[in-house]
């Protein structure tokens, strides 16, 4: 097993926000100063982070956000062609999180309430350009293959670090208590 410096090659690592707020994004920051660690093992494909657009083959992929609209899926699905492995990062992409509590109203209703102004008049935003709404907010697992789940909301960044590390190095990555947690 090789030790994070000695690895033969830089990996390379995509990350996404779906349905997210990008607090995962902001914890994966919270490595601090192992930041530097981690820009000598990885390089970063497609990401919040890098201005790259589409996702090309890559070792890792980190998914932020359940999947709420038609581009979400578009994207997740981009991620899971081109990643040898697929990681669901934190509670939205794991079980859909507070976003999925839409799913218990109706989406059409949902939009007439919020799309209406102060003279009862409603103007749902139809442009093309806008990703369509999907009827509800699903876990990334119901849409592709996901190889592991990584909940908090967010993950610390120390359990993100512990994480990332065990996978860098050919480690099946195991968190325990207390980086695992749940909220
Ligand atoms: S799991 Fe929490 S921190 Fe991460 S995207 Fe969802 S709401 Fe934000």
């Amino acid at each position: 097993m090789n030790a994070p410096h000695q690895l033969p090659r830089k990996l390379r690592v995509a990350t996404t926000s779906l349905s997210g707020c990008f607090g995962c994004h902001m914890s994966l920051l919270d490595i601090d100063e192992r930041l530097l660690e981690l820009a000598h093992l990885v390089e970063f494909d497609r990401s919040p982070i890098t201005d790259i657009k589409h996702c090309g083959p890559c070792d890792i992929g980190l998914v932020e956000g359940g999947v709420c609209n038609a581009e979400n899926v578009h994207v997740l699905r981009e991620l899971r062609a081109n990643c040898k492995v697929l990681v669901a990062l934190g509670a939205c992409a794991v079980n859909g999180g507070l976003p999925a509590q839409r799913n218990n109203v109706d989406v059409n209703k949902c939009l007439t309430q919020v799309y209406r102004n102060a003279d009862g008049v409603v103007q749902v935003p139809n442009d093309p350009e806008l990703p369509l709404l999907l009827d509800k907010v699903y876990p990334i697992n119901e849409i592709v293959r996901v190889d592991y789940f990584l909940p908090g909301c967010p993950p610390s960044g120390d359990t993100i670090w512990k994480f990332l590390t065990d996978l860098l190095t050919g480690r099946t990555p195991r968190i325990e208590h207390p980086l695992l947690k749940f909220d």
